[in-house]
Parts: structure tokens; sequence; C-alpha cells
């Protein structure tokens, strides 16, 4: 999708805060954090949302949960954290390319 803001970040093409990339998934902070960590996990390749998902997107989605508490552990999270999926515009969804939200207080040292 050559006007998708998502699609133009896991490319390398807008620049983000990367905090993870191999051949399907990308991962980056939000650049309006409403927690002290709050980053979001996408799949490299397009798709609007978790409504238009389907069979072919089984394998990206479980990787992308599978990553969620690993990269939540990493930035401080290992006690807890939220994920949200926001779908569709009466989800509340504003970029249309599906993205995971991960969002967390970090636990004090
Ligand atoms: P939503 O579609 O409601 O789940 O929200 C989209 C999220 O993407 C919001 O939390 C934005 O802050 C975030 N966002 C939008 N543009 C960028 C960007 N260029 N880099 C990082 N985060 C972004
Ligand atoms: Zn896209």
């Amino acid at each position: 999708m050559s006007d998708c803001i998502f699609c133009k970040i896991a490319a390398g093409d807008v620049p983000s805060k990367k905090i993870y990339e191999d051949d399907d998934v990308f991962a980056f902070h939000d650049i309006r954090p409403i927690a002290p960590v709050h980053f979001m996990i996408i799949p490299k390749r397009h798709v609007a949302s978790l409504a238009e998902c389907g069979p072919e997107h089984q394998d990206v989605l479980g990787r992308i949960m599978l990553l969620v508490p690993r990269l939540a552990a990493e930035h401080g999270l290992e006690q807890g954290f939220k994920v949200g999926v926001n779908t569709g515009p009466a989800g509340g969804q504003e970029v249309f390319h599906l993205h995971v939200h991960v969002f967390g207080h970090p636990a004090r040292a």
C-alpha cells in the first residue's frame, strides 16, 4: 500500500523508533505514548485491520502475539502490560494497517 504510513515505517522509508524487526514483523515505539512504555507490533505485509484477517494471517498473528511478552519484558514490563488492537472506525482505529499496541508501567528497579 503506497500511501500507508505503517507500510512506509516497516520498509524504513519513514523513520521510527524501531525496537524489533524480522522478515515479517516490525515493532516500534508509538509517537504519542499513553503510558511510560508504549510500542506497537505490526505485520510488514499490509492488512488493514484485524477484521480483514483470514487464515493466511494466522501465522503472522501468532508470531506477533508471541513477541508481545518478549518485547514487553525487554522494556521492563515483566510484571505485566496491556495489549490493544483498535479495530475499525467504531473501534477507534486511526491507522488502517493492523497494529497491536503494548503498553504499561515498568517495574521499579
Ligand atoms: P489506532 O489506529 O487508534 O490504534 O492508533 C494509531 C496509533 O499510531 C496512535 O497511537 C498513534 O500515536 C500512532 N502513530 C501514528 N503515526 C505514527 C508514527 N509515524 N510513528 C509512530 N506511531 C504513530
Ligand atoms: Zn500498510
